[in-house]
C-alpha cells in the first residue's frame, strides 16, 4: 500500500516506520523545487522507505555541503522523495506526497535568512540561523 506519491500517482512510496522528524526548509532550492514559499520534508529511515515506479533523479550541490539527490516523477514533475549527504540514512519525503497528514509538525525551521516575509513556523523548536527573522525585503 502506498503511503505517498507523485502528482499523477505512477511514483508512489512505502513507509513501513515512523517518521524520525520533520523540517521546514526556506532555502532558495526548495523553494524552486516546490513552487511555494518553504519545503516541508518529513524524514524517515531509509530503510523503511520502498520506491515504486520510474523516477528521475536531480542531483544538486546542498547549502550545507554534499550533495542532495531528488527523485522525481518523470511523468508529472513532481519530487517525491530525496536523499542528502549530509543526513545519511535517512530519506526526506515531500510533505504534500504523503497521503496521511498525521506526520509530526516541523522540529526545525532552516534557512530562514531566505524566508518568505508572511512565513512564521511557530512550531518549530529550533530556527537557523536562529535570532530574529529577517526583515521583509
Ligand atoms: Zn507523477
Ligand atoms: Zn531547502
Amino acid at each position: 500500500m502506498a503511503n505517498a506519491q507523485c502528482s499523477c500517482g505512477a511514483l508512489t512510496l512505502s513507509l513501513d516506520a515512523p517518521p524520525e522528524f520533520t523540517v521546514a526548509c526556506h532555502c532558495r532550492a526548495c523553494q524552486r523545487r516546490t513552487g511555494a514559499p518553504f519545503g516541508v520534508g518529513v524524514f524517515y529511515p531509509a530503510g523503511a522507505v520502498t520506491v515504486s515506479g520510474e523516477a528521475g533523479e536531480y542531483v544538486r550541490a546542498g547549502d550545507s555541503g554534499g550533495r542532495v539527490h531528488n527523485r522525481f516523477c518523470p511523468h508529472c514533475g513532481s519530487t517525491v522523495c530525496w536523499t542528502a549527504d549530509a543526513l545519511p540514512g535517512l530519506v526526506g519525503v515531500a510533505a504534500g506526497a504523503l497521503m496521511a497528514a498525521d506526520y509530526p509538525p516541523p522540529a526545525l525551521s532552516i534557512f530562514e535568512h531566505s524566508m518568505h516575509g508572511w512565513v512564521a513556523v511557530d512550531c518549530a523548536l529550533r530556527h537557523f540561523p536562529g535570532g530574529s527573522r529577517p526583515a521583509p525585503g
